[in-house]
């Protein structure tokens, strides 16, 4: 395995595959009205508790402690970041870890191919082995759960999967997320490089090379499922911007946009006009595009 450092640029921080996916709400089935959601939980599962988790796990003892441990690091995280908005609350959250791919495609009730999902009340993941960084895909469902599920919160598409993106796109390290320190070993991340912005806005839109804030907020951009992993680096794109952009200026407006519901209406409101955002945005992801890279020529890394 090769080693997974961190780097630092002023704005984007990165720190050190295949390619992957996530699903999340379109697979969700309609809530009844009378009876929890409960988790399916695999034959032969064991269970892990910790603080703030059951686990439910086919993989072996040492992978599910270090999952279980992601996930309260994501936990403390979470709640650190959102202090201010997230009451803390002690009923425990389910996740699954199957213990390899093929057991989860097994046992999939996502899309065919999803790498891992959140279906209430459960988080559903599979141990990476040999992968850089095993554990994100759970952080990313983990993030979803939490937005749910403690938060409450009820969120279009670009803010709820732009939280999961960069939380789940964080560095962790002796037990710490750190988030916006993001990990090139993550999905997003390691498609980047790789998203050939030209510096030309509206050239870069006329190409589908770039998703108009406004289109991406309330989803009226180019098709989905033709341009899966380009809206996943916009999601995370301009969640890391909010949160970084010039040391953080939007950082709280963002937290008490997601309160709110991410609305547009909202987001002019505490963030800012759309069309002064998106430029902004855009010389933001030209600039993280740049330091991924920089970061991947001189480490020997093609994609
Ligand atoms: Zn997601």
């Amino acid at each position: 395995m090769k080693r997974r450092t961190a780097i630092i640029a002023a704005s984007f921080m990165l720190a050190t595959s295949a390619a992957g996916m996530l699903a999340w709400t379109s697979t969700q089935p309609a809530r009844s009205p009378t009876s929890a959601p409960r988790a399916l939980i695999p034959a032969g599962a064991q269970l892990l508790q910790t603080a703030h988790y059951r686990v439910h796990s086919t993989a072996a003892p040492t992978q599910t402690q270090e999952v279980a441990s992601a996930a309260e690091s994501l936990h403390a995280a979470y709640m650190s970041l959102f202090a201010d908005q997230v009451a803390p609350s002690t009923t425990p959250l389910t996740l699954v870890l199957y213990r390899d791919a093929d057991e989860f495609a097994r046992n999939n009730r996502s899309r065919p191919w999803a790498e891992a999902y959140y279906l209430r009340p459960a988080c559903y993941a599979y141990y990476g082995v040999g992968s850089a960084n095993p554990h994100h895909w759970m952080l990313h469902e983990a993030v979803h759960q939490l937005n749910t599920e403690v938060a409450g919160w009820r969120l279009p598409a670009w803010a709820n999967e732009g939280v999961a993106g960069y939380l789940g796109a964080s560095w962790l390290e002796n037990g710490v997320l750190t988030p916006g320190k993001s990990d090139p070993d993550t999905y997003p991340i390691w498609w980047l490089s790789r998203m050939k912005l030209t510096g030309s806005l509206e050239a870069d839109v006329g190409a589908v090379r770039f998703i108009r804030l406004r289109d991406l907020l309330e989803s009226s951009g180019p098709d989905i499922n033709q341009h899966v992993n380009l809206y996943y680096l916009h999601y995370w794109g301009l969640t890391h911007f909010l949160f970084h952009y010039e040391n953080g200026r939007y950082a709280a407006a963002y937290k008490q946009l997601l309160a709110r519901g991410a609305s547009t209406s909202d987001f002019e409101r505490l963030i800012g006009p759309i069309e002064t955002i998106e430029k902004a945005w855009y010389a933001y992801l030209l600039d993280a595009i740049t330091t991924m890279q920089a970061y991947e020529a001189e480490n020997g890394i093609e994609r």
